[in-house]
Parts: structure tokens; sequence; C-alpha cells
């Protein structure tokens, strides 16, 4: 084989109360990739699809985690790299992580598996890092491995998977707004409450308890966060009415999908979650900003080969 075409899964990073640990993998939206064997040596780019993105190797993150990977072994040959990106850079839904894991899993695959997702996930952190300036896995370890993954520890990497309930449905809403990265971890605060962070590791605690016991209302009543989303959430216009509208059209909850702007609400059920949808439709459509939607069940596989 020496061609290979995958689906690289957008990811919901931090979960509300898991901030920085957590994250889950969506079906409906991701980006495809192609990924090649050449003559040529080294990590090539050459071709880009749906959003403006560098091809040099170094600057893109698809081509960091690659040359990572490829440091690391002593081929004859090399990789040519297509992006068909349908994940719009910079909306909170994993962007750059899908293209960090799509690279290095497509070459492990076209090499025979030499490497393991976990092994994977360490050269994606690097192309990872080019995006966000530091280090972290809570939208590649759901990429990668699929369902609700708990990164334990970045330096050594350690992933849990968590188990997700079946009927368990994402509703996202992505404002066409731009929030930098930057500006959002600005926003952080330096220090916690004691009292604050004993809510949040409670609600933590029960959350992941609710997945793993399928009890969709624990898993409603733990999807908070006191420390990071009252700052946060400042910078994303009518995020309140958008996690009203939800919980009355019957979300278990909702929170910012990573740094933002996109917010995620879970439902149990699909029918729930397109009513949740047509909910926040009819608040946002009065807010004059553009917006896309998604509605997705949990995916439990993670990336994924097309052919
Ligand atoms: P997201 O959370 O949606 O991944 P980030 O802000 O973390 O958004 O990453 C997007 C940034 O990474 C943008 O500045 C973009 O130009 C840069 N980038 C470089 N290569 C890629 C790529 N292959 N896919 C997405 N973003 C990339």
């Amino acid at each position: 084989m020496n061609e290979i075409k995958i689906f690289s899964p957008a990811t919901v990073a931090n979960v509300s109360c898991g901030f920085d640990v957590m994250g889950f993998c969506l079906d409906s939206v991701g980006d495809e990739m192609v990924i090649r064997k050449t003559e040529k040596k080294g990590i090539h780019i050459t071709h880009i699809e749906g959003f403006n993105l560098p091809y040099e190797t170094d600057k893109n993150v698809s081509g960091v985690s690659a040359l990572a990977m490829y440091n690391d072994l002593d081929l004859d040959f090399g990789f040519e790299i297509e992006i068909y990106k349908k994940i719009k850079p910079g909306s909170g839904i994993g962007s750059s992580a899908a293209s960090a894991v799509g690279s290095v899993f497509g070459m492990n695959e076209l090499l025979g598996r030499p490497y393991s997702k976990r092994q994977l996930t360490e050269f994606a952190i690097k192309g990872e890092a080019l995006a966000s300036k530091c280090e972290h896995a809570d939208n590649l370890a759901p990429a990668m491995f699929g369902g609700f993954a708990l990164v334990k520890s970045v330096s050594p990497l350690e992933i849990l998977e968590i188990p997700s309930p079946k009927e368990l449905y994402a509703t996202i809403i992505h404002p066409q707004i731009e929030i930098k990265t930057s500006e959002s971890r600005a926003l952080l605060p330096k220090e916690v409450k004691l009292e604050d962070a004993i809510t949040q590791w409670a609600n933590f605690g029960s959350l992941i308890h609710g997945l793993h016991t399928n009890n969709y209302e624990i898993i409603g009543k733990s999807l908070k966060d006191v420390i990071v989303e009252p700052h946060r959430s400042k910078l994303i216009p009518y995020f309140d009415a958008v996690t009203k509208a939800a919980i009355n059209a019957g979300a278990l909850g909702s929170g910012i999908s990573g740094s933002g702007p996109s917010i995620f609400s879970l439902s149990q059920g699909e029918e729930t979650a397109i009513n949740v949808k047509e909910a926040i439709e009819k608040t946002y459509s009065k807010a004059g900003i553009e917006y896309d939607m998604h509605v997705s069940k949990i995916n439990t596989k993670g990336i994924k080969i097309l052919n």
C-alpha cells in the first residue's frame, strides 16, 4: 500500500469541568487527508483545500508531527500529505489536532503500524504545540482513540479511555467570530479559590462516574465549570442565552468547546440533540452573527481509514 485516505475527526476539549485534561470525539465533522509514500525523502505538503494554511512542513501542524515521527525512523523514502480541511482553524473543535494526528496515523498505517496510538499521540503533541504554543493532548487523545479520553499526564503521556454512553449526542454551535487562543488564555485566573477547586473536582469525578455508569442525569449535573467558564464565556456573544436555550430544549448540559468560540451541548438521544440545535438556532438567528452547527453522535472509534 502506497497511499491512504483517512478521516480525522473534530473533537471537543475541556468538557466543562475537565479543563485541560479531557476531550471527546465527534463523528459528523472532520478533515480528510491523503498520505502517500514517495521516492523523494522527507515530508512534503502538496495540496491543501478548504482553508488557507501554510504549505511549509515546519509551519503546518501536520508537517511538524509528521517530521517528529519521520526523524525517529531511518527511511530511504518520504511522504506527501494532502489536507482537505473541513474544520475551520481556530473554531475550538480541534482543527489543528485533526491535522496533527492525521499525518502520523496515515504514515503509521503505510509503514505496517510500527507505533502504538499512544506513541503516535506523542508525535502529534509536537505538531499541536506549533498551534497552541504549549504541549497538550486534550484534543489529540480523543481524535486518536475516539470516545472520551482523559489525559492524566502529558509527560510522561498517560491517556485513559473513558466509556461513552450509547445514546450520548453532541450539538455544537460555532459562531463565526475569532477568539485568539492567547487572548482566551490571558483571561484565565492565576489562582483558584479552594472552594471552587473542590466544586470542580467533585463535578469532574461525578462526570467520570456518570460516563462509566451510563447515568445521563449525573452527566448533566456534572457539566459545570466554576473556574474557567465564568472568565472565558465573556468573549462568546450570547453564551448564557445559548446554554439556557439548550437546557430548556432538553440538553443535559453545555459548555465552551476548547477555548471557544464554539459551544457544545450534550443530550440523551439524537432527537433531543436536534431539538437543542433548533432552539439554539432560534436564539442565534436574532444575534446577527453567522454560525455553523453540527449534531453528532460521540465517535467511539476516532480517526479512521476511508479507503
Ligand atoms: P483549533 O482549536 O480549532 O485547533 P487553534 O487556535 O488551536 O484552533 O489552531 C489553529 C492555528 O493553527 C491557526 O493559527 C492555524 O493557522 C495554525 N495551523 C497550522 N497548521 C494547521 C493545520 N494543518 N490545521 C489547522 N490549523 C493549523
